[in-house]
């Protein structure tokens, strides 16, 4: 018997309203993400990959209902998270946690390394007190630190050990699903790698889930087992990374894969990979939103909209042209 995938996303949207309207003509919206559907197996890699902006942050904290959608659902092990309140919802929570990219400014600077991974545990009952320390060190360890870092203030931990923090914080509360948003983006080269092979050895050693948000293509590549490529908020193309990097098929995916190692400018997040600027997500092209840059555009691509279909086993995009076979 197929089990259920662990989460499964459907019609997922996201749209933001802007301050102001009144006077200039009606409510302005940021359409963050537009209707999307994708599943993630137990057990899963997911990287979910894209040009700045595109909606990866948005999707990752919509499934882990740090923000709420407009519309759409996440089921959790098939638990409609969008409808669940109180207790149930802090109940699930337990099973869904996130490393975010700047380790700095996502762990409190006021509380020392052993507040910060016991605070989870705290929240959620999930061991007497006097137990608590035990866990903590433990946890410690299996993310390369040890007793020593106890009492240390993030300020006094590099990158790498800061970001093995919030991992181990991460994992306290057994979490089956962890969200990584560009967990190794604001680290040196040297470390960044260090911290993918922690994230794969712990993921054994705990049958961990992953959503693997990222812009860095050679580390999405390397860590997941499947991919989304996102645009303007919609998926364009989902299938196994083995396949989707050996042979792009969405003319979008093709632009981005084809200039791995991507050049980075600006913020250092950004990717200059095609001609022109992205659209912005206020105003999205009608019909086919990648319309307005892709190299086979044609007259239907700026009326209709294209379905995600099924081309090629497990394999999905959006493109009116993309050939099935
Ligand atoms: P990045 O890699 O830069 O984080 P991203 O792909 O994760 O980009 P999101 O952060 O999800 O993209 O943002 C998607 C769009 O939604 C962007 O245009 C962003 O400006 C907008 N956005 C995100 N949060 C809000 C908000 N709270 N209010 C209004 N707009 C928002």
């Amino acid at each position: 018997m197929m089990t259920a995938p662990l989460v499964q996303v459907r019609s997922l949207t996201k749209h933001f309203r802007l301050p102001g309207g009144w006077l200039s003509g009606g409510a302005r919206y940021v359409y963050a993400v537009d209707g999307v559907d994708l599943d993630i197996a137990a057990g899963e890699v997911f990287g979910l990959v894209g040009e700045s902006g595109c909606g990866k942050t948005t999707l990752g904290r919509i499934i882990l209902r740090l923000i709420e959608p407009t519309a759409g659902q996440v089921l959790f092990a098939g638990c409609d998270l969008t409808t669940l309140k109180g207790n149930k919802m802090r109940a699930m929570r337990q099973q869904m946690q996130v490393v975010f990219q700047n380790p700095l400014s996502s762990l409190s600077p006021r509380f020392k390394v052993e507040q910060i991974v016991a605070e989870p545990l705290a929240t959620h009952h999930v061991l007497p007190k006097n137990e608590i320390r035990g866990r903590v060190i433990e946890l410690l360890e299996q993310v390369g630190l040890g007793k020593q870092h106890l009492d240390r203030f993030p300020h006094e931990l590099s990158g790498g050990q800061c970001q093995r923090v919030a991992v181990a914080r991460a994992l306290a509360v057994n979490p089956k699903l962890i969200v990584l948003d560009e967990p190794t983006s604001a680290l040196d080269v040297s470390v960044q790698a260090q911290i993918i092979n922690l994230l794969e050895d712990l993921k054994k050693m705990h049958r961990l889930t992953y959503l693997f948000i990222s812009h860095d293509l050679n580390v999405v590549q390397h860590i997941s087992d499947r991919i989304g490529v996102m645009y303007l908020g919609m998926l364009v193309e989902l299938g196994p990374s083995g396949a989707i990097f050996g042979e792009p098929l969405h003319p979008y995916t093709k632009a981005l894969f084809g200039a791995i190692p991507l050049p980075v400018v600006d913020s250092g997040r950004e990717l200059t990979i095609l001609e022109g600027n992205v659209p912005s997500p206020v105003n999205p092209p009608s019909g086919c939103r990648f319309h307005t840059r892709c190299p086979l555009v044609q007259e239907i691509c700026k009326q209709s909209q294209p379905e995600l279909r099924q081309v090629r086993l497990e394999r999905f995009v959006t493109c009116h042209f993309v050939e099935s076979n």
